[in-house]
């Protein structure tokens, strides 16, 4: 992290931290036998991200039928993060220093 950015400029949220409003919804669910019963259910497969009330997940899937696991807020962190639900997460500044083609095209 550099400290750089000029004091006026809202600091971006980094990819890594959680976002507060955004929950992990998945296809499938599967019990978590990691640990002591009762097994949690956690997300088996890909992890997007969803706001309440859409019917959409943020990278654009439909969502019906799928599982919301509401103690899970969307994390840029798990591998099983889906990576256009991370992007779509993302604020646009943060977009654009992350893919500078893009942003110029
Ligand atoms: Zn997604």
């Amino acid at each position: 992290m550099t400290a750089t950015l000029a004091p006026n400029v809202a600091r971006p949220r980094t990819a890594a931290a959680p976002s507060p409003e955004l929950y992990v919804i998945a296809t499938h669910k599967v019990r978590d036998r990691g640990g002591k019963p009762p097994f949690r259910w956690v997300p088996y497969g890909v992890e997007h991200a969803w706001k309440p009330g859409e019917r959409q997940t943020l990278c654009g899937e439909w969502t019906s039928g799928w599982t919301v696991f509401w103690e899970r807020r969307f994390s840029a962190q798990p591998s099983t993060a889906c990576p256009a639900c991370i992007e779509a997460s993302l604020p646009a500044a943060s977009r654009r220093r992350l893919d500078p083609l893009r942003a110029s095209a």
